[in-house]
């Protein structure tokens, strides 16, 4: 039986290696991961973006960060690196909702190919 006692690996791995989340492949602290349904993790500012595109298409106000460049709503609008009316783009993705400036939302689908290389929207994209 193997249910007593914590082997020092198992320790030092908790302190040392940090989780890299499926939706922002960043690593973090395993206290930042929340456990979802199915085994799946994602990181709490993962979950936090999913709850404010949520809000963002409830209300029709974004008042969340860039999922990518971290910048807040205000910010974005002072930059212009939104809709003139603050819009901004709502990707979905593993049953998360993350919303990015449209600024990153030009350099973020070409580095997603693997997402969307075989679905109507490159094909309806596609330059000829
Ligand atoms: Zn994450
Ligand atoms: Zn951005």
């Amino acid at each position: 039986m193997f249910t007593r006692g914590r082997s020092r690996m198992e320790q030092a791995f908790h302190i040392i290696i940090g989780v890299k989340c499926p939706y922002c492949s960043r690593f973090r602290s395993p206290r930042d991961m929340i456990a979802m349904m199915g085994g799946a993790q994602i990181c709490v500012q993962c979950e936090l973006r999913h709850i404010e595109a949520l809000d963002a298409m409830a209300n029709g106000v974004f008042t969340g960060e860039c999922s990518e460049c971290g910048l807040s709503a205000d910010e974005l609008r002072a930059q212009n690196r939104c809709g003139q009316k603050g819009e901004m783009a709502v990707h979905f993705e593993n049953g998360r909702y993350r919303a990015m400036c449209l600024v990153c939302d030009t350099t973020y689908v070409p580095k997603r190919l693997d997402l969307y290389g075989k679905t109507e929207f490159s094909h309806t994209n596609k330059l000829d």
